[in-house]
């Protein structure tokens, strides 16, 4: 069993945002912020990093569309677009989601901060692990 399959297939109730053959889009029940929503394919993928190519290209499509509404229904300033990808970086439902959360301003209650490393570290030899 799997919560994002079955809200997909309509056997637990969503706040629907949108559908289609390929995806839905729903309410995130934590609401983060207003309009917080969610954009899951109908396939079962358990991460972007199975998700075939082109149900990945209409979920980025969809989601562009969504935050253009949401930032203008909602009147919000701008949005976060996050994809959760493994249980280090944060992913609960492993069922691939396009998170869109809208944002209002600073102290909207969300702070995404990229630390500064304190040990040093070599560029060179990084880019060498990631492209040899
Ligand atoms: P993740 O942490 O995997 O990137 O995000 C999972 C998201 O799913 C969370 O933001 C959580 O609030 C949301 N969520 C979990 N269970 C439900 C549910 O039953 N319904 C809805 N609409 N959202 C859910
Ligand atoms: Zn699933």
């Amino acid at each position: 069993m799997c919560l994002f399959c079955d809200i997909a297939a309509g056997k637990i109730p969503s706040s629907r945002v949108y559908e289609d053959d390929v995806c839905v889009a729903f309410l995130d029940i934590a609401q983060t912020t207003d309009g917080h929503t969610l954009v899951v394919p109908r396939e079962h993928f358990d991460s972007i990093l199975e998700c075939r190519p082109e149900v990945l290209q209409h979920l980025i499509t969809v989601t562009q569309k969504l935050a253009l509404q949401l930032k203008q229904k909602l009147n919000a300033a701008g949005c976060n677009i996050l994809i959760n990808t493994g249980e280090a970086a944060g992913q609960t439902i492993r069922h691939f989601h396009i998170h869109i959360i809208p944002r209002y301003d600073e102290s909207d209650g969300i702070t995404i901060g990229f630390a500064e490393r304190s040990e040093p570290f070599d560029l060179a030899e990084i880019l060498d692990r990631i492209t040899k």
